[in-house]
C-alpha cells in the first residue's frame, strides 16, 4: 500500500502518525511544501508576543525525528502542484532544487489547509508593513519587524480569534493597536450580548476598537489605514486577519468536488468525489454536529480528529466523522471566551424554534477568595430539550463548563440531563451546584 499525504502540519501529521501505527509496511509519502512540519500554529501569536519566547517550542516535530519516529519519508519544500487522477500520479516541485518529478499513489490524502485571505484592497500590495499569520515564516517576519522597527501603533483588520490573539498579543509589547472589525461584534461564535462584555473588556484595555467599518484602501505604503466611513488611522504596522479560504487550487484543477467557496466536498467517511483520495482539516466542508447542514470550521481539534478518521479508514476501518460542534476558547486580555455548538445566530438563520438561558453564576464559591461571575448563555429546543450550543464569558473557569456542554451536546444529553451532571467540588474550584447543573435548573 502506497499512501501519498498532501501537508504535512496538524491533519497530514496526525494521519501520517495514525497509519504507521495500524500499518507498519504501509509505505507513507508526506509532502510539505514549507520548511517545517508539524508546527504549533496556535501559539504562533503568543511567540510573537513573548509569553511563548523559544522559537524552537513552536517546532512540534522535524522532518528528521519524525521521520525517524514512525518510519515516514517526509519530504519538506517539496510542493505537490498537480494530481492526475486517473493515473494515480501527484507532480511535486522540490523547492530546495528546483525540479519538479511525478510520484505515484494507491491513496492520495489532501490535508493542504487554508491561507488568510487577502482581498484587492487598492494600495494592499504596496503596504510593507502588513502581515497575515498562518506559518512560522509569517511569524518570523512580524516577529522581525517588531523587534527591529519598534513599531508604536498597530491597526489589526478582523476580530476573530487570530485578530484578537495578535491585538492582545502587540498590546503586551507595549505597541497601541486599533481593532477594526466590518461587522457589529467581534468573535462571531458568540451572540452580541455576550460579546459585549468583551468589547468593554477590549476598551477597558486600552484597545481602539472600530466595529461596523471596513477598510477601503492603504495609503503612504501602509502608514495609512483608509475606513469606508472616511476615518484615517496612521498606523505603524498591519495584521490583516479577516479568515481564510481552503487552499484548494489542486483538487479543483483535478476536478475534485468542491463548494462554492472552494472547500473540498467529503462524505462522512472523509472521502472526496474520487474514489482513491480522502481530503480533512480547514479545507474541507463538513457537516455541522448540531443542525446536520454543510459547514466550514477550520480548527485544530477537527484537523486532528478527521486525520485519526482517514488513516483507520484507509485501513479499512470505515469510521463515519459525526461532524464539528466549533468548540472554541480564546484568552481575550483578563477574560475567557468559550463557545460550542449553535449560536442564537445560526438558529435564527436556519429558522430553528429555540429558547435562551442566561445565567451569571461564580466561577466557585463566593466565601472562597477569587471567585467571578461567568456570563454563560445556552442555547436549546423547548420542546425535546435538544441542546444546541453554550457560551461563557469570564475570568476563570469558563473552559471547563464550555468544555462539560459541549462533552453532553455530543453524548446526546438533553437540558433535563444537566441537572444530574456531577462535577467535582471543593471551595476553591466550583459550587456544589456547577453551572451547568445551574442551566439543568432553569430549562427545568
Ligand atoms: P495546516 O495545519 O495549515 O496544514 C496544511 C499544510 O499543508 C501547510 O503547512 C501547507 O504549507 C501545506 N500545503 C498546502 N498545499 C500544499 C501542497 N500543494 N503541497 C504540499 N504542501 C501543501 N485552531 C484551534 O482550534 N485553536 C487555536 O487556538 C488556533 N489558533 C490558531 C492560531 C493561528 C495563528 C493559526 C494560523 C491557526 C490557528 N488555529 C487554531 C487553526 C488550526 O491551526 C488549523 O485549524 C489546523 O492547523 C488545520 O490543519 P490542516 O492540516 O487542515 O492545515
Amino acid at each position: 500500500k502506497k499512501i501519498v499525504i498532501v501537508g504535512g502540519v496538524a491533519g497530514g501529521a496526525s494521519t501520517a502518525a495514525r497509519l504507521r501505527r495500524l500499518d507498519e509496511n504501509a509505505q507513507i509519502i508526506m509532502f510539505e511544501k514549507g520548511e517545517y512540519i508539524s508546527f504549533a500554529n496556535c501559539g504562533l501569536p503568543y511567540y510573537i508576543g513573548g509569553t511563548i519566547n523559544e522559537r524552537e517550542k513552536l517546532i512540534v516535530q522535524t522532518v528528521e525525528a519524525m521521520s525517524s519516529k514512525f518510519n515516514l519519508n517526509i519530504r519538506n519544500l517539496s510542493e505537490v502542484v498537480k494530481i492526475n487522477k486517473e493515473e494515480k500520479k501527484v507532480v511535486v516541485k522540490n523547492h530546495k532544487s528546483g525540479e519538479t518529478y511525478e510520484e505515484t499513489y494507491d491513496t492520495l490524502v489532501l490535508s493542504p489547509g487554508a491561507n488568510p485571505i487577502k482581498p484587492p484592497i487598492p494600495g494592499i500590495d504596496e503596504c510593507d508593513n502588513l502581515f497575515t499569520l498562518r506559518n512560522i515564516p509569517d511569524t518570523d517576519k512580524v516577529k522581525a519587524y517588531v523587534d527591529n522597527k519598534k513599531p508604536k501603533h498597530a491597526v489589526v483588520i478582523g476580530g476573530g480569534f487570530i485578530g484578537l490573539e495578535m491585538a492582545e498579543n502587540l498590546h503586551e509589547l507595549g505597541i497601541k493597536v486599533t481593532l477594526v472589525e466590518a461587522s457589529d461584534q467581534v468573535m462571531a461564535p458568540l451572540d452580541i450580548e455576550m460579546v459585549s462584555i468583551v468589547h468593554d473588556h477590549l476598551i477597558d484595555k486600552d484597545v481602539e476598537l472600530i466595529l461596523k467599518d471596513g477598510v477601503n484602501s492603504f495609503a503612504d505604503k501602509g502608514g495609512k489605514v483608509i475606513l469606508s466611513s472616511g476615518k484615517e488611522i496612521v498606523t505603524d504596522m498591519i495584521i490583516l486577519s479577516i479568515g481564510v479560504k481552503p487552499e484548494t487550487t489542486i483538487a479543483k484543477d483535478a476536478n475534485i468536488k468542491l463548494n462554492e467557496r472552494g472547500a473540498i466536498v467529503v462524505d462522512e467517511y472523509m472521502k472526496t468525489s474520487d474514489e482513491n483520495i480522502y481530503a480533512l482539516g480547514d479545507a474541507v466542508e463538513i457537516m455541522d454536529f448540531v443542525n446536520k447542514k454543510p459547514t466550514m470550521i477550520p480548527l485544530a481539534w477537527p484537523a486532528n480528529r478527521q486525520g485519526r478518521i482517514v488513516a483507520n479508514n484507509i485501513c479499512g476501518k470505515n469510521e463515519k466523522y459525526k461532524g464539528t460542534l466549533g468548540s472554541s476558547v480564546a484568552k481575550v486580555f483578563d477574560y475567557t471566551v468559550a463557545t460550542t455548538g449553535n449560536n442564537e445566530k445560526i438558529l435564527k438563520r436556519l429558522g430553528i424554534d429555540y429558547e435562551v438561558i442566561h445565567i451569571h453564576p461564580g466561577s466557585h464559591a463566593g466565601y472562597y477568595p477569587g471567585a467571578f461571575p461567568i456570563a454563560m448563555k445556552m442555547t436549546f429546543d423547548p420542546k425535546t430539550g435538544k441542546i444546541f450550543g453554550a457560551q461563557g464569558v469570564g475570568m476563570d473557569g469558563v473552559e471547563k463548563r464550555i468544555d462539560v456542554m459541549a462533552t453532553a451536546i455530543k453524548g446526546g444529553l438533553t437540558v433535563f440531563d444537566l441537572q444530574d451532571i456531577e462535577p467535582c467540588y471543593a471551595p476553591p474550584y466550583n459550587s456544589a451546584k456547577d453551572p451547568v447543573n445551574m442551566l439543568g435548573y432553569y430549562a427545568e
